[in-house]
């Protein structure tokens, strides 16, 4: 069996730019790694691939998904919206022995390691609440509303990062000693 690893940490904090990294270290080093594709309720920011990024799908869709039993996990998010794990991004990759990432909220992470008592939980944040708010302006894709709500909910998931066994902090341009930090992490488990 692969293992399973969480990644989750408040929005803002640069987990998708750690884990794009973090794939790279997994192709250097020729190990075998899915990352897992969530399906969400939310509209695409501009750039995002439907299918690459999420599955974005309707809040109605989303439902039926979850009638079916289709989520290893889901949450509605602090601003209204659905994301979940799709088993099948993770059972199928986990049994051919790929290490599989989801990159999910707190939520998402109590639910999952009630399941699967061996994944790996790490928490990415930033120095401080400001440099995450900072992050957030300069990345400029969120309403004003919006980033009031992420925030809200990032100083609630920072309140509660003790329950992950693992905390790692993403000083501004430390990406790949971030990643590297993780994979040591992952491998030494
Ligand atoms: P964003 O809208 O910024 O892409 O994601 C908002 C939050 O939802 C982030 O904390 C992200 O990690 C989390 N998230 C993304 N996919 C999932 C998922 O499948 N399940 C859960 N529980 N959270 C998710």
């Amino acid at each position: 069996m692969g293992k399973l690893i969480v990644i989750s940490g408040p929005s803002g904090a640069g987990k998708g730019t750690i884990v794009q990294e973090l794939l790279e270290i997994y192709k250097e080093n020729k190990q075998k790694v899915h990352l897992s594709v969530s399906a969400t309720s939310r509209s695409p920011r501009e750039g995002e691939i439907d299918g690459i990024n999420y599955y974005f799908i309707s809040e109605q869709e989303f439902l039926e998904k979850v009638k079916d039993g289709d989520f290893l996990e889901y949450n509605m998010y602090g601003t209204g919206k659905y994301y979940g794990t799709l088993k099948s991004h993770v059972l199928k990759y986990l049994s051919d022995e790929y290490d599989v990432i989801l990159e999910i909220d707190i939520n998402g992470y109590k639910q999952v390691i009630g399941n699967y008592q061996d994944a790996i939980g790490i928490f990415v944040t930033t120095p401080s609440l400001e440099v995450l708010e900072q992050r957030l302006r300069d990345r400029g894709t969120e309403t004003e509303e919006n980033i009031k709500k992420r925030l809200a909910t990032a100083k609630e998931e920072m309140a509660n990062k003790n329950i992950y066994p693992y905390i790692i902090i993403n000083e501004d341009g430390k990406v790949r000693e971030a990643a590297q930090k993780i994979y040591d992490i992952i491998k030494s488990n």
